[in-house]
């Protein structure tokens, strides 16, 4: 009775660490946008509400298993996450991080995959790909099934793979800051990263607009590593100012955010 009362405890506080973090991290995003782009998401208000609900759905998903995991850590010993800085070679801090990222990209990958075959579209993916153009509020925003498939990573990552408590919270810090600004609609990346020899192998928005545009490539999270072996990577995309049309219909002409123009952009597969 106790510890399900202290288990729900731990899990009712990560989703309001999860929500929280969505919050001040997209809303963050969300006002250097209006600052750099002013008026890039005009027009977008009940986009923006529908990504905030689903993405606060999600957070009670990713929290719940999370919340769970931590009480064990705390309370019962589980998990391989080390509190000793002498437990593994200094070395292994930064190659734990990496581990992490490549089994999540890998993770996502092959489920992302998946979830673009026309059943799992319908069910489940749907929810995301309705935000046309993506904003730094979609970063959490999937339908509950898919939330799932996320949420359960890191808990058993955490089983798998040894991690110092301070590379888990590199790992989550890299998830949430690549989650919100790759949907952002702008490259906040020097073009030396997305466009020189990282950019060939880390995803940024650039790259990421792209699937939300054609759909049928670039599912890739952090890195281009299984797009480029799989044959589904398309390169980097551009963007288009959502509301270039009616800019255009005032006389004003096509507005062309971090100058590019999405002229490109495929039809949806
Ligand atoms: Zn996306
Ligand atoms: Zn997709």
């Amino acid at each position: 009775m106790i510890v399900g009362l202290a288990l729900a405890g731990s899990a009712l506080a990560m989703t309001l660490i999860v929500g929280v973090r969505y919050v001040l991290a997209s809303g963050a995003f969300a006002l250097a946008t209006r600052w750099r782009h002013p008026g890039l998401y005009a027009g977008l208000d009940a986009q923006i509400g529908r990504e905030v609900r689903w993405s606060l759905a999600s957070a009670a998903i990713y929290g719940v298993p999370a919340g769970i995991v931590a009480w064990g850590w705390d309370n019962r010993g589980w998990t391989l996450i080390y509190r000793d800085w002498g437990a593994y070679p200094l070395w292994y801090l930064p190659l734990s991080v990496l581990l992490y990222l490549f089994a999540h990209d890998t993770w996502f990958y092959w489920t992302h995959r998946l979830m673009h075959r026309p059943y799992w579209f319908r069910l489940a993916h749907a929810v995301h790909h309705a935000s046309r153009p993506p904003t730094a509020w979609a970063a959490m925003a999937f339908h509950p099934i898919e939330a799932l498939t996320g949420a359960v990573v890191l808990p058993v990552l955490v089983f798998l793979i040894p991690i110092h408590w301070a590379a888990l919270s590199v790992v989550l810090t890299v998830m949430t800051v690549m989650g919100v600004t790759n949907h952002m609609g702008w490259e906040i990346f020097p073009q030396f990263i997305w466009q020189g020899r990282l950019g060939a192998g880390l995803i940024t928005a650039s790259h990421h607009q792209r699937h939300h545009d054609e759909y049928r490539c670039n599912y890739g999270l952090y890195f281009r590593f299984w797009d480029r072996l799989c044959g589904t990577d398309r390169g980097v995309g551009r963007f288009k100012a959502p509301a270039a049309q009616s800019l255009m219909a005032d006389g004003g002409g096509p507005r062309v955010v971090a100058g590019l123009d999405r002229g490109d952009a495929g039809k949806p597969a």
